[in-house]
């Protein structure tokens, strides 16, 4: 049985004297983590939240959400990641959708559950940094019990994130024991020698993210590695902590690789000790790559994959003979391969990735879907979003990721743009991808997002947003002039925008929604 609970108890009892958390100079045992995780369980068995029942989880990475998580499913109990940037309006639904009963918190948050808790089932408020109004401070709400030991099967849900709501109110995504495990395990293997008891990574990934939380924090959890989380992104920051406690994992989404090269002292870091460095959570410009690899040692390993298949469904490894530009092989368990929209098959190519300029990508492309033993039940309470995610074929669940890409002969997948990315203009279909992978090319150019603006002529029009690097002397109609001589005229940015930073998710997404609309408004729903 694949359960996130035997998983932790077996590295438990294989590494207990490891150190499983590193945080702030102090060490925590996997013997003594297995305690904490019991007194939580049993605090929440004490106060009658049993199977099933929602716990949410609303921090930054501190150790204390890996206390509840883990103490959250010794009770069989369900955890509801929540994003600790969300203020009252986003979570009130998340809470209320969920039927949580209990919100694990910091105090400063606290005031943002109060405001919300009338209208939800929420019972328990803990504070994990000390009292608040409206709440129970962690060490009062713990109970130094064991818990009893709950059964869970592979079907049984263990945590229930949320989308980030781009289309409509934000879903719940169910993931089971059977899921996150069969996830976490190919996770853990896809590296050579796999996730060692002596790995040490870093923790940087938001927590309440599924790539943080399965691929790095339970990947090192299950194979007896030490986690150091770091509550938030600072390169100099995470580069020190890598530097300091040699660090041999670092996994990040492709803006804190481009963050990392552009820091003034980029060249004097020692990334020596890393073995594996993963990216993904969107495309990383090939640019970024080259730079990152030309200045440190380790190799990046690139993987795709969604918060409803929990995540990795591809893999693209340096060391078994990558594709740049490509998001690599499916894993092994998992099965994958482009449709049209009438779910039919499309070919492969010979090889990839192609030059888009030569071919006509419109033959060639189509959705991306999965299955395997890592993909979701389903969106919870949602049946018509269910009916949309899936299509049944010869006993075959396959989910539509609603990413166009196209594969070649080899087994290779490459991603074009998100569907609801792409910019129809006078007619013709662009991917801002293409378009920000040019961008990142020019020297000028620090960081770059492409988003199509409205536009009444075409429909809509290309718009090149950019963060110049510091001593750049660009003009916007040198961008423009250089974009044209390097693509079709259709694609080429007709507007270019130079901006301090791009509105980003925690995740390190464009909020292409936010430059499209111009404004900054922090109350809308994050992308
Ligand atoms: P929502 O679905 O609500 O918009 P989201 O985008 O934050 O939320 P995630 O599950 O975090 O949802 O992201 C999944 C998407 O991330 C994929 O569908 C794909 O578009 C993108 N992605 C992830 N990894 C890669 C990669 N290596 N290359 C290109 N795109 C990637």
């Amino acid at each position: 049985m694949t359960n996130l609970v035997t998983n932790l108890a077996a590295a438990v009892e294989e590494y207990g004297e490891n150190t499983a958390i590193g945080y702030q100079g102090s060490e925590t045992s996997y013997e003594e983590f297995w305690g904490q995780t019991g007194a939580f369980a049993a605090a929440l068995e004490e106060r009658g939240v049993g199977a099933d029942d929602r716990v949410a989880i609303y921090l930054p990475n501190v150790p204390p959400f890996l206390i509840a998580f883990h103490g959250t499913l010794r009770v069989g109990g369900v955890v509801v990641p929540m994003n600790p940037q969300y203020k009252a309006r986003e979570i009130g639904h998340l809470l209320s959708d969920s039927e949580a009963k209990v919100v694990v918190t910091l105090s400063d948050l606290v005031p943002f559950v109060t405001e919300v808790q009338d209208e939800t089932s929420v019972e328990h408020v803990v504070s994990v940094d000390g009292d608040a109004d409206g709440a129970t401070a962690l060490e009062e709400f713990l109970e130094p019990a064991d818990p009893d030991v709950v059964d869970r099967a592979d079907d049984d849900i263990a945590v229930q994130p949320y989308t980030s709501g781009t289309t409509g109110q934000p879903k719940g995504v169910q993931l089971t024991h059977g899921n996150l495990a069969s996830n976490a395990n190919a996770a853990s293997k896809l590296i050579p020698d796999g996730i060692r008891p002596d790995d040490k990574s870093l923790g940087v990934l938001p927590l309440f993210h599924i790539y943080g939380m399965t691929v790095v924090m339970n990947a090192s959890l299950f194979n007896g590695g030490a986690f150091y989380p770091l509550p938030e992104w600072d390169a100099q920051q995470a580069v020190s902590l890598i530097e300091d406690e040699e660090l041999t994992i670092m996994h990040g989404v492709p803006a804190m690789y481009n963050d990392v090269i552009n820091q003034p002292n980029a060249e004097e870091f020692d990334l020596s000790s890393v073995r594996l460095c993963g990216v993904g959570g969107s495309g990383i410009p090939v640019e970024v790559l080259r730079k990152f690899e030309e200045l440190y040692e380790p190799k990046v390993y690139e993987g795709y994959g969604l918060t409803e298949t929990s995540p990795i469904t591809h893999f693209n490894s340096p060391i078994e003979g990558r594709r740049v530009g490509s998001i690599g092989k499916t894993v092994p368990g998992v099965e994958s391969k482009v449709v049209t929209e009438e779910f039919e098959a499309v070919d492969p190519i010979e090889e990839g990735p192609i030059d888009e300029e030569e071919a006509d990508l419109h033959d060639i492309t189509g959705e991306i879907v999965v299955s395997g033993p890592n993909v979701m039940t389903g969106y919870y309470g949602l049946p018509e979003a269910n009916e949309e995610a899936f299509t049944e074929e010869d006993g075959t669940r396959w989910f539509h990721t609603g990413d166009i890409g196209y594969r070649d002969e080899d087994g290779f997948f490459y991603v074009v743009d998100r569907e609801k990315h792409m910019i129809v203009t006078g007619g013709y279909n662009v991917y801002p991808r293409e378009v920000e992978e040019l961008l990142f090319e020019h020297e000028a150019v620090a960081d770059a997002a492409v988003a199509g603006i409205p536009d009444e002529r075409r429909g809509e029009t290309v718009k090149a947003f950019i963060v110049p690097t510091p001593d750049a002397d660009v003009t916007e109609d040198e961008i423009k002039e250089y974009c044209l001589t390097n693509l079709a005229e259709y694609k080429h940015p007709r507007e270019v925008e130079f901006v301090e930073e791009l509105p980003r998710t925690t995740t390190g997404k464009v909020q292409k929604f936010k430059l499209r609309e111009g404004d900054d408004d922090d109350s809308e729903v994050a992308e």
